[in-house]
C-alpha cells in the first residue's frame, strides 16, 4: 500500500496531509470550517477510524476533529477525504487553523446575521489562494454574528463581530494583539457585511507579504511569524494603513467605547441541553462529548439521529461538544432518549459538561502529568459521590501554557513536577479569581491520585456553605478570604 501522509514529530498542529507523531498514534486533524459535518461525513469518519484508528474521535477546541491511527493514512485514502470534503482540495492549505463561528450560527434568536456564507466564502478563498500556504499554520479566523454563544472572544488572530449601531449591522474588527491565548480585542474599524471578504482579504495578503519579508532576510528564522509579531512590529494603524492601501479605501473608524456598549455579553452553556432556534418550532440539542473523545459508533449514531430527527448535520463546538439542530420541537423528547441511549447525556450539571483537559503527557512532550486519564477519574467520582445542581468548569493543564482553555476557570490543575518521589505527578491547585492567569493558588503541589477526592471535598463544601442555590461556585471561593 502506497502511504503519502507526511509525519512530523515537531509540527504543533497536525493535519491530514502532515499528521505528527504521538505517544498513543499517528495524529490526523480535519478541518471542519464553522464546525459542520453532514450525516454522510460522520459516517466516512466512523468508517475510517474503526479501518485504521483505535475507534475513537476527538473533537478539539477549534472545532476540529483528530483521529489517532497506527499507520499514515494511504494516498488512496486521502482522495477519499478530498471527495467527502474533509480534506481541503489544496494540500497546502489544510494546515491553516479552522474558520470558527458560533456553533448557533444562523439559529440563534438573538444572532444579527448569518456568518456560515462567510465561512463558506472564507474557506473557498483560502482553497484557492495556494500562495497562502507560507503564513503560519496557526493563523486563524473567527467570524461571531452576535449569537447568545459568542465566540469572539476566543483566541484568534482575526475576528468579526456583527454590532448594532444607529439600526444598521456591521462588523468590528478585533486583532488577536495580545499574548499567546488571549483575546483578540476590537481596533475601532467597523465593517460593512458586503464589504467583510474584501477586508479579510487585504489583511491576509499585507501579513503574507509580511510573511514573505521576513522568511527572505537572511539570518532570519525559518518560522512563519505570527500575525502579532507582526502587528507588534508595525503597530494597529500601521498595519491597518497598508491593509487600506490595499483595498483602495478607508475602513470606517468607531470609538472603542461605543463598540463595548455594543457587544453583547456570552451566556455560559447555551452550548449544552435543549434550547429554542430562531426558526420557529425548531430547537437545537447540545450533548455533552466527555473530554471531546466519543466512540466512533457514538459519533455515527449522532449522525444518524440528525439526519433522521434534524437537518442531517453535527455542529462541533470549539467548548468541544456537539449541537443536533433542526428538531421539531415535539420530537425533543424521543430524540432526547435516543441520545442517552448512546450513552451521552445532554445535562449542563453532569460532571462532564464543563471539564476541559489537553491532551497531557500522551500526546506532549511539555505535559507533567497524564490530565486526560486524571480528568476521566475526576468525573468518573462525582459520579459516584455528589450530584451537581449547577455546572462547575475544571481545566486540567499539562502545564502552564493552558492549551485547552484560556478563559478563567472555577478550577484549574496545572501539572507539575512532584517533588516527593512517591508521586512524582502533581497538580497546583487554583480556584476562582486571582492574581495568576489560572485563578487564586490553593495549594502548591498535590499528588495526582489525591485530585479526585480534594475536588469532591470543594464541591462539599461549596454546596453546604453557599449562600443559596443560585450562587455560583465561583462566586462562593471569590468571597472567601
Ligand atoms: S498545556 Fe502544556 S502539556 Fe498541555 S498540551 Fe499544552 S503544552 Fe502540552
Amino acid at each position: 500500500m502506497e502511504f503519502s501522509q507526511l509525519q512530523s514529530t515537531t509540527a504543533i498542529c497536525p493535519s491530514l496531509f502532515n499528521a505528527t507523531s504521538a505517544q498513543d498514534g499517528i495524529l490526523s486533524r480535519m478541518r471542519l470550517p464553522a464546525g459542520l459535518i453532514t450525516f454522510k461525513q460522520c459516517e466516512v469518519v466512523a468508517k475510517l477510524t474503526n479501518q485504521f484508528g483505535n475507534g475513537e474521535i476527538q473533537i478539539t477546541n477549534r472545532a476540529n476533529l483528530q483521529i489517532r491511527t497506527s499507520q499514515a493514512l494511504s494516498f488512496d485514502t486521502l482522495l477519499d477525504l478530498q471527495d467527502y470534503r474533509l480534506a481541503s482540495s489544496e494540500a497546502s492549505t489544510d494546515g491553516l487553523r479552522n474558520i470558527m463561528a458560533s456553533p448557533t450560527a444562523g439559529i440563534d434568536p438573538r444572532a444579527l446575521i448569518n456568518t456560515i456564507p462567510l465561512v463558506k466564502q472564507w474557506n473557498f478563498y483560502l482553497a484557492n489562494h495556494p500562495e497562502l500556504e507560507i503564513l503560519s499554520n496557526k493563523f486563524s479566523v473567527c467570524f461571531d454574528g452576535g449569537e447568545t454563544i459568542s465566540v469572539s472572544d476566543r483566541p484568534n488572530d482575526i475576528c468579526f463581530k456583527a454590532v448594532e449601531i444607529n439600526g444598521a449591522i456591521y462588523f468590528s474588527l478585533y486583532l488577536g494583539i495580545g499574548d499567546r491565548g488571549d483575546s483578540p480585542s476590537a481596533v475601532g474599524r467597523l465593517i460593512y457585511s458586503k464589504q467583510n471578504l474584501e477586508v479579510l482579504a487585504a489583511l491576509t495578503e499585507v501579513y503574507r507579504d509580511y510573511t514573505e519579508q521576513k522568511l527572505n532576510q537572511t539570518n532570519s528564522c525559518t518560522r512563519p511569524p505570527r500575525l502579532r509579531e507582526l502587528i507588534r512590529a508595525w503597530g494597529v494603524e500601521h498595519y491597518l494603513l497598508l491593509v487600506e492601501q490595499k483595498l483602495g479605501y478607508a475602513l470606517r473608524r468607531s470609538s472603542l467605547e461605543l463598540l463595548s456598549q455594543e457587544s453583547g455579553t456570552r451566556v455560559a452553556y447555551k452550548h449544552l441541553g435543549i434550547h429554542a432556534q430562531s426558526q420557529s418550532g425548531l430547537a437545537y440539542i447540545g450533548v455533552v462529548i466527555p473530554l471531546g473523545r466519543l466512540t466512533a459508533l457514538q459519533f455515527q449514531g449522532l449522525g444518524d439521529l440528525a439526519s433522521q430527527y434534524g437537518g442531517g448535520a453535527l455542529r462541533l463546538t470549539p467548548w468541544q461538544n456537539i449541537l443536533i439542530t433542526d428538531i421539531v420541537e415535539a420530537q425533543v423528547e424521543q430524540l432526547t432518549r435516543e441520545i442517552k441511549g448512546l450513552g451521552i447525556s445532554v445535562s449542563t450539571n453532569h460532571p462532564y459538561a464543563a471539564i476541559a483537559a489537553c491532551s497531557g503527557y500522551k500526546g506532549c512532550k511539555a505535559a507533567f502529568t497524564d490530565t486526560q486519564a486524571d480528568a476521566k477519574k475526576v468525573a468518573a467520582h462525582l459520579e459516584n459521590c455528589i450530584k451537581l445542581d449547577l455546572p462547575i468548569n475544571i481545566h486540567f493543564s499539562g502545564c502552564d501554557k493552558s492549551c485547552a482553555q484560556h478563559h478563567p476557570s472555577d478550577i484549574a490543575l496545572v501539572g507539575i513536577q512532584g517533588k516527593e518521589k512517591k508521586s512524582p505527578e502533581a497538580y497546583r491547585v487554583y480556584v476562582g479569581d486571582g492574581n495568576t492567569n489560572f485563578g487564586k493558588e490553593l495549594y502548591t503541589e498535590c499528588a495526582a491520585q489525591d485530585i479526585p477526592n480534594l475536588i469532591a471535598q470543594l464541591l462539599k463544601t461549596y454546596q453546604n456553605q453557599r449562600r443559596d442555590f443560585t450562587q455560583t461556585f465561583r462566586e462562593f471561593v471569590n468571597q472567601q478570604s
